[in-house]
């Protein structure tokens, strides 16, 4: 039976839908002001993983992923660029399909826009004020939190830690410094809709509430997203959803792990950031090439846990699916003609492919086994290795039909994690990336030197030597950032 990690009880338990047979699942989308990342390469992957591994194990599934298309850093970004707002989340709405088409994810069953339900996000506004939870001042509406006896239930923090902590700033006009806007008054040259507390438009976390229920109904299975929204924007969701229904919300929770660079935070700020189109350029490969590779990638960690990206992280399992490929592209060489009648039947050799007709027979239900245990994929991963390993071994002694079937399970369970998919000639064995590094790019450990090198010479007053440096990086597109504490920061 399937396991879940629940965030909100902090326990894996079984997995029982409300209705049998069926999935109502709600995960939070995009802000359509920018292009994608990392990050959500890896959210949109990992509930993609999730989604499938529902669909195979018979459930049939209802998708929610919304786009959030009215926003603070959407105004700013049309301000930005001197353009209409609606031409910001029209470009980012299009580079989002791109950006999920490129790695291969399927669209959700319905994916809502904030802007297309300002009717379901007024009416959840005015019920909240009804059931005197929520306030208006002025044009603006307010969550009073300390009326959701349970605020907090979910990220584990208390109300009056919550205020203690927080560097909130004072404002005179909310009842408690967390209360949080549900519907903000419209500035002037915002955008705007009309509301019962004249034009303004919707806070950010009243729109997934909205969304979600008119979707999936009050009460639904599964909410996900990635761990940095447990608070505050689903502790609010919750709220809201429970504050407006007096009934439970989501009832299991799924939040994935953050993606570190290098083993440092991703943020535009620290400048160790990658959009999910710089990947697919960088590494050069034909797209579902480097998709196969990304998602190796980021199954082969637990969808829990945090993540680190490298180029050599990267490398490494473009070169494990490398090896596969490899695999079946021997199988399909007329096989018959590899047998070799030198192996004598004491052999380990001999021994050791003896486990092959079993490990094809139990595939299936170990496969289940690993990902029943809260979706681990890095251990399901390991069965294909092993299937690999096996299927060598007996291809040393000589085909047999074992060999065929074990790749047909493996084309077969590896649809659920969007791996092994692709004819075999259309796999590309070359290792492009390490062309990129002797033709363009300093090996990692030679620029630290390099650093190193320029802060001694900097450290002695050769200046001439540091700007050398300097500039010789420059020339390979690296640029220098020097920090207050005396450490050199680089960005390819
Ligand atoms: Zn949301």
């Amino acid at each position: 039976m399937l396991k879940i990690y629940n965030t909100l009880t902090g326990k894996k338990e079984p997995f029982e839908p409300l209705t049998a047979g069926t999935v109502k699942m709600y995960v939070c989308g995009v802000t359509v002001y920018d292009e994608c990342h990392l990050g959500h390469a890896r959210s949109a992957l990992v509930f993609e993983m999730i989604r499938r591994y529902l669909e195979h194990s018979g459930l049939s599934v209802t998708f929610v992923k919304n786009f959030t298309d009215v926003d603070d850093k959407i105004i700013n970004r049309a301000n930005e660029l001197k353009i209409p707002w609606q031409a910001v989340t029209a470009r980012y709405i299009d580079t989002y399909y791109r950006d999920m088409g490129r790695l291969g994810i399927q669209p959700a069953t319905v994916e809502p826009k904030a802007t297309e339900h300002m009717a379901e996000i007024i009416a959840l506004v005015q019920v909240l004020i009804q059931k005197g939870v929520a306030y208006q001042v002025n044009s603006d509406v307010y969550f009073q939190v300390e009326k959701y006896g349970a605020y907090g239930r979910l990220s584990k923090r208390k109300l009056d830690d919550m205020q203690a902590g927080a560097r909130v700033e004072v404002d005179e006009r909310k009842r408690h410094p967390m209360d949080f806007a549900l519907w903000k008054g419209a500035k002037p040259g915002e955008p705007s809709w009309d509301s019962p507390w004249g034009k303004g438009r919707p806070g950010w976390h009243i729109e997934c509430s909205a969304m979600s229920m008119k979707h999936l109904g009050e009460t639904f299975d599964i909410h996900g997203g990635g761990a940095d929204l447990i608070f505050p924007h689903h502790e609010n969701e919750i709220a809201q959803s429970c504050g407006a229904t007096g009934k439970e919300f989501a009832r299991y929770w799924i939040h994935n792990g953050f993606v570190q660079i290098n083993q440092e935070k991703m943020s535009k700020s620290l400048g160790n950031f990658f959009t999910i189109r710089e990947i697919f350029e960088k590494w050069g490969y034909r797209e579902p090439v480097t998709a196969e590779a990304l998602k190796y990638f980021l199954l082969s960690s637990h969808y829990r846990s945090p993540l680190n990206f490298s180029d050599q992280a990267l490398l490494e399992a473009k070169r494990a699916l490398d090896d596969f490929y490899d695999l079946f592209g021997r199988l399909e060489d007329s096989p018959s003609a590899k047998n070799s009648g030198k192996i004598s039947d004491n052999d380990p050799v001999r021994k050791a492919a003896k486990q092959l007709p079993k490990a094809v027979g139990e595939f299936g239900e170990d496969f289940r086994d690993r990902m029943d245990d809260d979706f681990n994929t890095p251990d399901a991963i390991a069965m294909f290795h092993k299937l690999q390993t096996l299927v060598n071994t007996q291809l040393r002694i000589g085909f047999s039909d074992d060999c065929i079937k074990a790749r047909d399970v493996m084309r077969s369970f590896g649809k659920v994690l969007g791996l092994f998919q692709l004819p075999v000639r259309e796999w590309q064995f070359q290792d492009r990336a390490i062309k990129l590094e002797a033709e363009h790019l300093i090996p990692d450990s030679e620029l630290e030197r390099l650093i190193v090198e320029r802060s001694e010479a900097k450290k002695r007053r050769d200046f001439a030597r540091a700007d050398e440096i300097r500039q010789a990086l420059a020339a390979q597109g690296i640029t220098l950032e020097d920090r207050p504490d005396g450490t050199t920061r680089w960005k390819r």
